[in-house]
């Protein structure tokens, strides 16, 4: 077990002097702070957050540190859902993020599909949390009033050889409960969409499109209404397990015990698993990162439904997604970098996005694609490797009270999040 550095009981009694004069003006300073535009910094609210829990500064054997209830690091759209799900609970949640704002990672570069659950093994985490969290996602959009639109999507074989994959997905998707895909012939196919090119198709009614930017924000705002907050620039960089629940040290300093912490750090989740002393290291899975860059259609797209081709390795192939404006994007494609902070996109990937996408959209123009921007998938398997499940992983598992770890949390996270926050929220039930 690893314990808190020592700072001396002198030591403690100052800090306590200066916090006491510096609370006042924090408190006003955080209550100030509370629209959600604003981001917090840790220094200025742990006072805040110990005085509602009655729990300032506990003394554990000499040892100072702010005693919190849980700590959720990452406010991605995963750790937010978590977050909400844990304050609609009844806990006392603080969201410790490392940027400057919300949602700056790999949940602002995807494509903002709600998918329908069709392509996961069944019983996976995927397959599961995805057919709940979609229609948990679609009633929440609709209470809250989130932009989205039930726009459906065709997933197309455009040779005669792509039919047997194309059943397989069928059959696949009907395991995993998803029973509204209609299989159409290539006619009924391009009568709905004039502009495609395709031996058959199976039609998924229930995939869409959401803004997930707005989607975060009524997660924060549900968090917050619940007494739980957001604090930005709050890198966590150590973590230990301790006597009365696990020890977090941010970059500024800030030392915390909360009684949970989850672990939605996305890219970030490995690294942060390997540094928590005291976690058994076959619990650290290897990260790898799947780049995925996007291609932009100048001018408007002839397609009314996302269009995807039959998936490939490691990806659902070069897909034709479109926003809430309209305006048509193509990709994600793969490929494996070392750096997930690699965001860049080639220009010269160009190429292989007019092959891929003609196949379906034979009449692309020549130049009628710019880059767009890319996301990076959180992989926890390997090139040439089967895909990873998502991986939850609670106290019964590895066996640290109060630690839940998000792992590996790629597609289909944003359509799963509500259900992986229910799920968070379960596993640490006091
Ligand atoms: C190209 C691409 C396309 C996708 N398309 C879809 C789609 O259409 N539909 C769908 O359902 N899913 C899609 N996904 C998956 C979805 O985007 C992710 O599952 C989801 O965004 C993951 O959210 P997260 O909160 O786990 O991670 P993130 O959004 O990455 O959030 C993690 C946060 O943790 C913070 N952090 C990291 N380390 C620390 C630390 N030590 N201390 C404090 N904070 C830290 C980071 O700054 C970040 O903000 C796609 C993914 C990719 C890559």
């Amino acid at each position: 077990m690893y314990h808190p550095p020592f700072i001396s009981p002198l030591n403690f009694v100052f800090k306590g002097l200066f916090c006491c004069l510096l609370l006042d003006c924090r408190l006003q300073m955080c209550e100030s702070l509370r629209c959600s535009d604003n981001p917090r910094r840790l220094g200025d609210c742990v006072p805040r957050i110990s005085v509602f829990q009655g729990a300032v500064s506990a003394l554990q054997g000499g040892k100072v540190s702010e005693q919190v209830d849980c700590v959720v690091v990452g406010a991605g759209v995963v750790g937010l859902a978590a977050a909400r799900a844990l304050a609609l609970a009844g806990r006392q949640v603080m969201v410790l993020e490392a940027a400057e704002a919300i949602g700056t990672g790999t949940s602002s570069r995807n494509s903002e599909v709600i998918h329908a659950g069709i392509y996961y093994p069944k019983g996976s985490l995927k397959a599961q949390l995805c057919v709940q969290g979609r229609q948990q996602l679609y009633d929440y959009c609709a209470e809250r009033g989130i932009a989205h639109q039930r726009c459906g999507k065709l997933i197309v074989a455009t040779h005669e050889d792509q039919r047997e994959q194309l059943q397989a997905i069928a059959a696949r998707a009907a395991a995993n409960g998803v029973d509204d895909l209609r299989w159409l012939e290539a006619s009924e196919a391009m009568a709905m969409e004039p502009a495609l090119q395709c031996v058959a198709a199976l039609h998924s009614p229930s995939t869409g499109i959401i803004d997930s930017h707005s989607l975060m924000l009524a997660l924060q705002g549900d968090l917050e209404n619940a007494g739980g907050m957001v604090v930005c620039h709050a890198s966590v960089r150590e973590a230990a397990v301790a006597p009365d629940g696990i020890w977090l040290r941010t970059s500024d300093g800030t030392a915390l015990t909360a009684r949970a912490v989850v672990n939605a750090a996305g890219l970030h989740a490995p690294a942060l698993a390997a540094c928590i002393q005291g976690l058994a290291p076959q619990f650290v899975p290897r990260a790898f990162y799947a780049k995925g860059s996007y291609f932009t259609l100048s001018g408007r797209a002839p397609f009314s439904r996302l269009i995807y081709p039959v998936p490939e390795a490691a990806g659902l192939g070069v897909h034709l997604t479109l926003d809430l404006g309209g305006q048509a994007k193509f990709g994600p494609d793969v490929q494996w970098v070392d750096d997930p902070y690699d965001l860049q996109v080639d220009p010269a990937r160009a190429e292989g996005f007019y092959a891929e996408i003609r196949r379906y959209w034979p009449a692309l123009a020549d130049r009628a694609l710019s880059p767009g921007y890319a996301g990076m998938r959180p992989k926890i398997s390997g090139p040439g490797e089967p895909a990873a499940d998502f991986v939850i992983q609670g106290p019964d598992l590895h066996g640290v009270p109060g630690l839940v770890q998000l792992l590996g949390i790629e597609s289909p996270g944003l359509t799963s999040c509500l259900a992986i926050g229910k799920r968070v929220a379960c596993l640490l039930q006091p």
